[in-house]
C-alpha cells in the first residue's frame, strides 16, 4: 500500500463507531476516579528528554530502547512521553502545588508513546489511563488507590482478573536483596540474556522482569524480595493486606512483581489477565518515594498507577460488556425543490440549537437519495418539506421506527417538535 495511505506501523485509527465508544468508557473510569477524590490534569504531550532519562531511569527498557526522542529546531532534545507520572511530577513541583493541605489527587487520560514490536494490546502510540497520589505517606493510600483501580474492574464486571501485590523495599533492604540476587544470577551469568548480564551490573532487579524463557526459569529459584524487607515495610506490606482483606478485595502476593520503570519503592501491584493474550498486565502502579527527588529538590511520597486503555478496551469486549451505541441523528429534514431547501437549511440550523442532532442532505440529491441517506444513518424522525408545506405553513414530523406522525405547524415548530423529538 501506499506510504501516503498508511498510518505509521504500531499506531492505530479509531474510527468514529471505536472512537465514541473509547470516550464513553473514559468517561465512565474518570467519574470513577472522581469519587475518590481524583480531579483531571492535562500536561504536554513531549518533555525534556532528561526528565524521563532521570525518572524512569536510565536502565529501563523504556529509556534505553523504547523513547521516540528528537532535537526539535532549537537542538533541545525532545520526547514524546512514555509514560504519565513524570510529568505529573514535574508539573507538581514547578507549580509549587507541595505548598498545600495534602494529598492532591490527579487523574489522566493520555496518548503514551514507545518504540516496541507491535501486537496484540501493545502499540507505539497507545493511551493510558492513570491516576497519581501525590504527597500521601500512610499506607491507607496505597489501599485506597488499589481500590480505586478495583472499582473500575468491578464496575465493568470484569472477571479473570487478577491483583498481584508485592513489596520492593526502601533504601535500607532494598541493597540487601540487590546483593543476594547478584550473588545468585553470578553463578548463573551464562544463562541470563544479553540484556540481564548488563541489568546485573546495572540494576539487578529488572531481571525479575525479563519476558527471554531462559532468565524466566532462573527467576523461579532467585531469592524473594519479601525475604529481605526490613520491619517498616514488612509492616507496610502485612497493614496493606489487613486494609484489602477488610475491603474484600481479592489478591496474591507475587515477589516477582518489581515494575518495569526505575522510580518504585515499597508497595507495588498488578491487574493482570489471561484474557488479552497471555498473562497480561492491564494496570499496575505502586509507590514512588524517591521520585520527586530524582528530578527536583522536594521530598514528596506518592504513588500512582496507569491502565493501559486498548487492553482494558480487549478486556471489556472478552466479557461481552455492552457499550451502548451513540444516538446520532435525531431529526433528518428532507426537502423538494429550491425554496423548500432554503427553508430546511434554516430549520435545521434552529433544531440544532435547541439541541437537538438534525442533518439534511448536503449532495442535492433527489428525494428517493435523500430517504437512503436517512436511513444510512439511521435518522430517528424525518421531516419532510416541499411547496405545499410551504405554502400551507406546516408539516408532518415521522417517527421513523414506530411510524407514528404528528403534524406541526411553522410557526411554533421549534415548541411542538420539542415534546416528540
Ligand atoms: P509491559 O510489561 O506489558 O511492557 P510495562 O510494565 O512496560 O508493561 P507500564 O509502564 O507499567 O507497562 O504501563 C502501564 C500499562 O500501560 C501497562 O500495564 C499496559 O496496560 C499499558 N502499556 C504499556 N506499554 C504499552 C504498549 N506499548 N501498548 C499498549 N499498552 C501499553
Ligand atoms: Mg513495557
Amino acid at each position: 500500500m501506499k506510504l501516503l495511505t498508511k498510518a505509521v506501523k504500531g499506531t492505530v485509527d479509531l474510527l468514529p463507531e471505536e472512537a465514541s465508544k473509547f470516550r464513553f468508557v473514559e468517561a465512565l473510569i474518570s467519574d470513577i476516579a472522581n469519587t475518590f477524590g481524583y480531579r483531571e490534569i492535562m500536561l504536554p504531550v513531549f518533555e525534556h528528554t532528561e526528565l524521563f532519562a532521570r525518572s524512569v531511569g536510565e536502565t529501563s527498557d523504556v529509556v534505553t530502547k523504547e523513547m521516540y526522542t528528537f532535537n526539535d529546531k532549537s537542538d533541545r532534545s525532545l520526547t514524546l512521553r512514555p509514560e504519565g507520572t513524570a510529568g505529573v511530577m514535574r508539573a507538581f513541583l514547578e507549580h509549587g502545588l507541595f505548598n498545600q493541605i495534602l494529598p492532591e489527587k490527579y487523574f489522566y487520560n493520555i496518548t503514551c508513546y514507545r518504540y516496541e514490536r507491535p501486537q496484540t494490546g501493545r502499540l507505539r502510540e497507545f493511551h493510558q489511563f492513570g491516576v497519581e497520589c501525590l504527597g500521601a505517606e500512610d499506607v491507607s493510600a496505597d489501599a485506597e488507590i488499589i481500590s480505586l483501580a478495583n472499582s473500575i474492574f468491578d464496575y465493568f464486571d470484569i472477571e479473570d482478573i487478577e491483583l498481584r501485590i508485592n513489596s520492593i523495599g526502601c533504601s535500607d533492604c532494598r541493597p540487601n536483596y540487590k546483593k543476594a540476587l547478584v550473588e545468585y544470577f553470578e553463578k548463573h551469568i551464562d544463562s541470563l540474556c544479553d540484556d540481564c548480564k548488563t541489568r546485573l551490573d546495572k540494576n539487578p532487579l529488572r531481571i525479575l522482569d525479563c519476558k527471554n524463557h531462559e532468565c524466566e526459569k532462573l527467576v523461579k529459584d532467585a531469592p524473594k524480595i519479601t525475604d529481605y524487607l526490613c520491619e517498616k515495610c514488612k509492616t507496610d506490606l502485612s497493614s496493606l493486606e489487613r486494609y484489602l482483606q477488610n475491603m474484600e478485595i481479592d489478591y496474591i502476593i507475587d515477589s516477582s512483581i518489581v515494575r518495569g520503570l526505575d522510580y518504585y519503592n515499597g508497595v507495588v501491584f498488578e491487574f493482570v489477565s489471561g484474557e488479552i493474550g497471555a498473562k497480561s498486565t492491564v494496570l499496575g502502579g505502586g509507590r514512588y518515594d524517591s521520585l520527586s527527588c530524582a528530578i527536583g529538590d522536594k521530598q514528596i511520597p506518592a504513588l500512582g498507577f496507569a491502565m493501559g486503555m486498548e487492553r482494558f478496551l480487549l478486556l471489556l469486549k472478552e466479557n461481552k460488556f455492552e457499550i451502548p451505541k451513540e444516538d446520532e441523528c435525531d431529526l433528518f429534514i428532507a426537502y423538494i425543490g429550491e425554496e423548500p431547501k432554503a427553508f430546511a437549511i434554516k430549520l435545521a440550523n434552529d433544531f440544532r440549537g435547541q439541541g437537538i442532532s438534525t442533518q439534511i442532505d448536503l449532495n442535492a440529491r433527489a428525494l428517493k437519495g435523500q430517504m437512503k441517506l436517512a436511513y444510512k444513518i439511521e435518522a430517528k424522525n424525518l421531516l419532510v418539506i416541499g411547496e405545499d408545506e410551504i405554502k400551507q405553513g406546516k408539516a408532518t414530523i415521522k417517527n421513523i421506527q414506530t411510524k407514528e406522525e404528528r403534524e406541526v405547524a411553522f410557526h411554533n415548530i421549534l415548541s411542538e417538535a420539542m415534546d416528540i423529538l
